[in-house]
């Protein structure tokens, strides 16, 4: 196959344009409106869903595009649209990449499908892996899953952070320990399906960007789900466990298996939020006068300008690789995966923070949108591990060395 990361195909361009149309149409206006409210953005997500974009089919259809291009392209122009919107929309895909990590055929079709809904009965899922004490440390989580053998019931207590859509998903994928002596090799993951006894929203957290996307607390208090609900299914949690203690090597544990899948695709979000944010610098700046021209007749804004651009297009690079050798089953030899949500992520800290200096006094205040973009940008240095934990992962790989 030729290489793909320099020209999109036609199929690509098509998808990106499509996208983009909803994106310049539907979300960019509503972005500041659901940013102020800070709440679900439940009309956008239904045009979303009208439009063919949240759904199960068009996630699906993405994720298994063989370039591994689909997911990338889709998420940044869909942020680009704006990042709360865009996290709104893609949020429940982000649980069911959950499941198709670690679950059975058999449980994506039964779960994944609950989670989209369709429109006019839209559904959400959640994913729920950080706790209060078990942020960046998967190993400290102290959620507990136990099995009652006598009713084939997993009993989850315990109480996750930080859920995208916590509470408010129909379908919440919760991470927990089942063998608290194997710290990350005694994790699994497990469904909780709608309206389970025991599953609460805890505080709903305030942010400073990203604020039309719901984030919460998840509260389980004796919650019992059926066997089923065990992503994998039993037999091979035993013979994983079976394995782990008697020292053999892991194949990772259920958190880090579905952050691997994941991590480029956050990168393109930032990817959009940053081209968000120059495009619009762009253009002020050739409007822009003082003394007598426009800024960007200055080199000092032009060169923020071609700076700006060039970490763009090399961070797009970067997530397009890594989704590329992800979906070609390729090893990462030096953590690339990791690479793109890194670059990604301070990129577009930088990026749009150098817009808002572009705009001056205008940049500072909520009439343009560049201040919500910078607000935004922020998440991507801290979620689906922080770009400190990014370094970590990226040196030891390279090292070889269990760098702390
Ligand atoms: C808006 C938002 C949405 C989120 N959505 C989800 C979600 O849907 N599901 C979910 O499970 N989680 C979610 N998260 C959680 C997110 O993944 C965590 O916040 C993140 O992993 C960091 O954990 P922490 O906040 O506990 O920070 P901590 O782990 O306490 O880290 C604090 C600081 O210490 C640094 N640090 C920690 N350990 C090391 C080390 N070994 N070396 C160097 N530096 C270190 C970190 O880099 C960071 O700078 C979300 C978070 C936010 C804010």
């Amino acid at each position: 196959m030729t290489t793909p990361f320099f020209d999109l195909s036609d199929d690509h361009r098509e998808l990106r344009s499509w996208l983009h149309e909803f994106a310049a149409g539907v979300i960019r206006p509503a972005a500041s409106e659901w940013d102020e409210r800070e709440e679900f953005p439940w009309p956008v997500v239904e045009e979303a869903a009208k439009a063919g974009i949240y759904s199960m089919d068009f996630f699906a259809t993405q994720s298994f595009d063989e370039t591994g291009l689909g997911i990338p392209v889709s998420m940044e122009e869909l942020f680009w649209g704006d990042a709360g919107i865009g996290l709104a929309i893609v949020g429940t895909a982000l649980a069911a990449a959950g499941v198709a990590a670690n679950g059975t055929p058999e449980q994506v079709g039964e779960w994944v499908p609950e989670m989209f809904g369709e429109p006019g009965d839209l559904r959400l899922g959640a994913f729920c892996s950080s706790e209060p004490d078990a942020g960046s440390d998967v190993g400290a989580m102290r959620t507990r899953a136990r099995y009652d053998e006598a009713t084939d019931e997993w009993v989850l207590d315990g109480t996750k952070t930080w859920a995208t859509n916590g509470g408010l998903a129909d379908v919440h994928v919760v991470t927990a320990v089942v063998d608290p002596d194997l710290r990350t090799r005694g994790q699994a993951s497990f469904v909780v399906p709608p309206g389970t006894k025991g599953l609460s929203q805890g505080q709903k957290f305030t942010k400073h960007g990203i604020r039309a996307s719901h984030t919460a607390e998840v509260v389980l208090a004796d919650v019992r789900v059926p066997g089923r609900c065990l992503l994998g299914g039993k037999e091979k949690l035993d013979e994983r466990l079976a394995r782990a203690k008697n020292g053999a090597g892991a194949k990772g544990n259920a958190s880090m298996a579905t952050f691997e899948r994941t991590r480029p695709a956050v990168a393109a979000q930032a990817v959009g939020i940053a081209r968000a944010a120059y495009e619009y610098a762009l253009e002020y700046a050739k409007q822009r006068e003082q003394f007598g021209r426009p800024i960007i007749d200055n080199q000092a804004i032009a060169f923020a300008l071609a700076d700006m651009k060039t970490s763009i297009d090399a961070a797009r690079l970067l997530v397009w690789r890594a989704s590329w050798m992800a979906q070609q089953g390729r090893s990462f030899e030096a953590a690339e995966g990791s690479m793109s949500k890194l670059f990604a992520g301070e990129a577009a800290v930088r990026v749009t923070e150098q817009a808002m200096q572009i705009l001056g006094g205008n940049g500072f205040t909520r009439d343009y949108p560049v201040e919500r973009m910078a607000r935004d940008a922020k998440i991507y240095t801290i979620f689906e591990g922080t770009s400190e934990i990014q370094r970590l992962v990226i040196a030891r790989t390279i090292s070889g060395s269990q760098i702390r």
